[in-house]
């Protein structure tokens, strides 16, 4: 699907819940969310309608994430039917591993190909602080599972924020040397409750290379991170930065929240319901095809300060 900026759009990203079993500092309050009723939220078999619809325009790529994507039960039978729609060729999630290290070869069984799993921390009393309710014990079993089933490269995202946890940069590329493993960089957005730590914590990616020059630039097809890796090493260090070097004239991708809108772009308010229209594929697809033909241009966060959207993190996935 090619849109009115000449884009072509080719990945979709899927929040299957906003419920979560952590409550990262800069996602979730501490208290966690309003329960939604089971009404609201699409039921899988809604999901694999609209990623049919999706995969007839083009898309080829699907990333299941959250709020806690692993925390619904038949999650394989999800990814067992997307496997088996025509045209998908990739099948990834975003996890922050808690469940992963029980589930990871089942999902893989299923036709899971990646993960990218979300740590902030390696020292167990800061990832703790981070997450509220998180053991880092079960973040590293998921970690080493998912090597040893050879999902790799095992993308790991960390969420930069100053004087929280910039003084692990060096121990998060150290484990790029033997692993096959992916660090991924990423800016704090001013988005939910990111906005409350956005003034005192958000730092560039780019600092990383200013403390770590002996990082490579190296070739990746990625349409948002800068990869670089240490000389010699398994793994690479990816910086993803949708503040300071947005990525929009390369994005490639849509996102559907749970409660059944898609979503052109992160930060836009613009959302499209698709609900009323599931029951007439046809339909389904122009309305799909008219929303990704018209995606925004470019976000403004650099300008605004803040996101347009009117959701939350855990709503839209990342
Ligand atoms: N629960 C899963 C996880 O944590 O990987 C999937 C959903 S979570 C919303 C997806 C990603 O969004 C995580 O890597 C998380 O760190 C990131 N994220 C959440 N709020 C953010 C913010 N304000 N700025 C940057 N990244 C954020
Ligand atoms: Fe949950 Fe992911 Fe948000 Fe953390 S970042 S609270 S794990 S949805």
């Amino acid at each position: 699907m090619i849109d009115k900026s000449g884009r072509n759009i080719e990945y979709l990203r899927v929040s299957l819940t906003d419920r979560c079993n952590l409550r990262c500092l800069y996602c979730m309050p501490e208290k966690g969310i309003e329960k939604r009723s089971h009404f609201d939220i699409l039921r899988f078999e809604e999901v694999e309608k609209i990623i049919r619809a999706c995969a007839k325009l083009g898309i080829n790529k699907v990333r299941f994430t959250g709020g806690e994507p692993l925390i619904l039960k038949g999650i394989d039978e999800l990814i067992k039917n997307t496997a088996s729609i025509p045209g998908i060729e990739d099948i990834s999630i975003t996890t922050n591993g808690i469940l992963l290290a029980d589930m990871a070869e089942g999902l893989k069984n299923a036709g899971l190909k990646r993960v990218n799993i979300s740590i902030d921390s390696l020292k167990p009393q800061k990832y703790d602080k981070i997450t509220r309710l998180g053991d880092i014990g079960k973040v590293f079993k998921a970690v080493e599972k998912c090597l040893s089933l050879n999902m790799v490269p095992v993308k790991l995202n960390t969420v930069l924020m100053r004087g929280i946890n910039d003084d692990e940069i060096e121990d998060f590329i150290d484990l790029t040397v033997d692993n096959p493993i992916q660090v991924r960089f990423i800016e704090l957005m001013p988005i939910g409750e990111g906005v409350k730590y956005f003034d005192r914590c958000s730092m560039k990616v780019e600092e990383v290379l200013e403390r770590y020059p002996e990082l490579i630039p190296v070739e990746d097809d990625s349409k948002v991170a800068s990869v670089y890796k240490v000389a010699g090493a398994k793994g690479s260090v990816g910086l993803i930065s949708p503040i300071s070097c947005k990525f929009c004239s390369l994005c490639n991708r849509i996102r559907l929240t749970a409660t059944g809108t898609i979503k052109p772009c992160l930060h836009s308010a613009e959302e499209i319901n698709l609900k009323p229209y599931l029951k007439d594929e046809e339909k389904l697809i122009e309305v799909i095809e008219d929303t990704v033909y018209n995606k925004p241009e470019e976000h403004h966060l650099e300008r605004d300060g803040k996101s347009d959207t009117v959701r939350m993190m855990y709503q839209i996935g990342g």
